[in-house]
């Protein structure tokens, strides 16, 4: 592991592995940035350990950011451990960990005369934004230099900061900044204590005290769980619980992504607080989603995805969100209008101007109804020109990017199975339930040939079978358009010795372990 306090010395380690990882030299070519104030314990370890599942290079940095703090708060006192943390990083699997001084950042204590990035007054006015001006424009500005610097595919931030993650999603979009931002869930020490580098500042009876904030929390999570939606009664429920402490700074109910202040919960909430608890300013915070959930389902071809998915979602009464009928629907819609296949930027333009809306059916033979612009293309989807085509339609980026972003619109309600490759890391990273299902190389090949035999093709030896199933595995793994992952919190199952119903069942008892 390295540990680069230069930028220039980041950017020449960043140009190196860029230049291995073009010829091949490791798979998933993608980096994976982690910013933190150092002082890590196992939160951060947590994000670590998700970039270090999902990106071929992970950069850890560290730096106690000036621009971030208040004249009164705790820049100088706030813990530097940077032995301890390199070890943890090391330990880890990091590759690298960028720990700049605030000089080499061009962010001194007091620097105003640089320019900064100040995200919208919305989202900064409220919560911790009341309490702490400037705060996140000190963070959004440091981010902002982290990825111009390291160029991330993918960056890692813990919802403990909830504020913080909105404005940097916000930050990406508005600034289109080509990176990934994952969300990862808090961890809490057996309290419920939300794990934070500040909690050092705590006496043991103080963090016995501070475990009263996530309780609050539980209670309101409780009473929403029991129907309860608006604002002022939530509230009232954790201000009771916190009542034990006198120094509460805010308790709010706010949209996670606007940050505006709600009435009542449509859809999700963030319910948030601030407290002093000794010298300690903590944090916390949990998301009310009342959508439904999604059960997102990734693995390697042949382990039986997409029997198991469409099996799941009609058990449960979810939709199946069959990507490849969206596929198909964009490619019928392309060779109605008569628009050439190889014409990418007008099928990138369709792409983005269509209306793809995909319900179920009690129909064996198509489980999925399909519409695109409202006219129902459910049978039309199935022809040979529409079969012939798809795959080239499907292979482009614009195409893909676009689907994506249906996809998503659809996530926002919920209630939906998919399956593919990237499902659980990418198209739905906050999916209620994700499964890896796998199964061995020879056991997708005796399926391979069992297929083939009632089909009355001529069948490949086994042998021929495995080697073309590790092939393809290696190719879904390495490709750069939505390769093949593992999500760090999907639960794998190996199909290995299980029918397809005894799969269904592992899945939908799962589901249920959820509390759905
Ligand atoms: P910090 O070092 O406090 O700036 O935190 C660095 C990153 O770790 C931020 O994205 C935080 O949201 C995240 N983080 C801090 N505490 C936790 C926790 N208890 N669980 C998960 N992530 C955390």
């Amino acid at each position: 592991m390295r540990l680069f306090a230069t930028i220039a010395a980041l950017r020449c380690y960043l140009e190196l592995r860029r230049k291995e990882q073009s010829v091949g030299l490791s798979a998933l070519p993608s980096i994976g940035l982690v910013p933190t104030m150092g002082s890590l314990h196992v939160g951060h370890l947590s994000l670590i350990e998700r970039a270090r599942q999902e990106n071929s290079t992970v950069i850890v940095s560290i730096f106690v950011n000036p621009l971030q703090f208040g004249p009164t708060e705790d820049y100088q006192s706030y813990p530097r451990t940077i032995e301890s943390d390199r070890i943890l990083c090391k330990l880890a699997g990091v590759d690298a960990i960028f720990a700049p001084t605030a000089k080499e950042l061009g962010a001194q204590e007091g620097l105003l005369s640089a320019c900064q990035v100040v995200p919208p007054e919305s989202m900064t006015a409220v919560l911790c934004g009341k309490s702490r001006p400037g705060h996140f424009q000190g963070v959004a500005t440091i981010v902002t230099k982290l990825f111009n610097l390291v160029q991330p595919d993918k960056a890692y931030f813990g919802q403990k900061d909830g504020q913080q993650l909105a404005i940097i999603r916000r930050l990406v979009r508005d600034l289109n900044f080509p990176v990934q931002i994952v969300g990862c869930p808090t961890l809490r020490e057996p309290s419920g204590l939300a794990m934070s580098s500040r909690n050092q500042y705590l006496t043991p009876q103080q963090k016995e005290q501070a475990a009263v904030l996530y309780r609050s929390l539980q209670q309101a999570e409780k009473a929403f769980k029991a129907g309860e939606r608006l604002a002022a009664n939530l509230l009232a429920i954790v201000r009771q619980e916190l009542a034990i402490i006198s120094a509460v700074e805010y308790v709010e109910l706010v949209d996670p992504n606007t940050l505006m202040p709600l009435e009542k919960i449509e859809d999700k909430g963030m319910l948030a607080i601030a407290s002093r608890i000794g010298a300690a300013r903590l944090i916390d915070n949990i998301v009310l989603n009342s959508r439904q959930p999604i059960v997102a389902i990734d693995g390697p071809a042949g382990a039986g995805k997409s029997t198991v998915a469409r099996q799941v979602a009609a058990a449960l009464g979810l939709v199946y969100l069959d990507t490849g009928a969206m596929y198909r629907a964009l490619t019928w819609l392309v060779l109605d209008s008569g628009i050439d296949i190889n014409d990418l930027p007008a099928i990138a333009q369709l792409a983005s101007s269509c209306q793809i809306q995909l319900a179920s059916s009690t129909d064996l033979e198509n489980p999925v109804r399909v519409w695109i612009n409202d006219r129902e293309v459910t049978q039309h989807i199935r022809s040979l020109e529409v079969t012939a085509h798809v795959s080239k339609v499907a292979s482009q980026s614009a195409v893909r990017q676009e689907l994506l972003r249906q996809q998503q619109r659809w996530g926002q309600k919920g209630g939906l199975v998919a399956e593919g490759r990237d499902i659980g890391t990418h198209v739905f990273p906050n999916a209620e339930l994700k499964i890896f299902l796998t199964a061995s190389v020879r056991e997708r090949a005796r399926r391979r040939q069992q297929d083939f035999e009632h089909q009355g093709q001529v069948t490949l030896t086994l042998e021929q079978l495995e080697k073309s199933i590790a092939e393809r595995d290696f190719l879904d793994s390495t490709r750069e358009l939505a390769p093949l992952q593992k999500a760090a919190d999907a639960m794998e199952i190996c199909t290995d010795g299980l029918s397809i119903a005894e799969v269904t069942a592992k899945i939908i008892s799962l589901y249920h372990d959820l509390g759905y």
